[in-house]
């Protein structure tokens, strides 16, 4: 008998607001990604391990980690 485990990462987008960016300078899109990481078995997502949020540029992809309190902030 054998059990099949592993993690898997998947994005969703919360949400998109106009801003300047930090990287490029340019006034456009940012979306705040949320990244969860989950422990699988048989390809079956059970447990979320790790959760993160990023801010991403639409124009140039630059990406920066954004905390919780910041989230909360930008959904205003
Ligand atoms: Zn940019």
């Amino acid at each position: 008998m054998f059990f099949l485990f592993g993690l898997t990462s998947r994005e969703r987008v919360l949400f998109s607001r106009s801003a300047s960016c930090h990287f490029c300078g340019r006034f456009a899109p940012q979306q705040v990604i949320q990244r969860a990481t989950k422990f699988t078995v048989f390809f079956i997502p059970l447990l979320t391990v790790r959760k993160s949020r990023l801010l991403v540029c639409t124009n140039c992809g630059g990406a920066s980690p954004l905390s919780a309190q910041q989230q909360r902030a930008m959904a205003v």
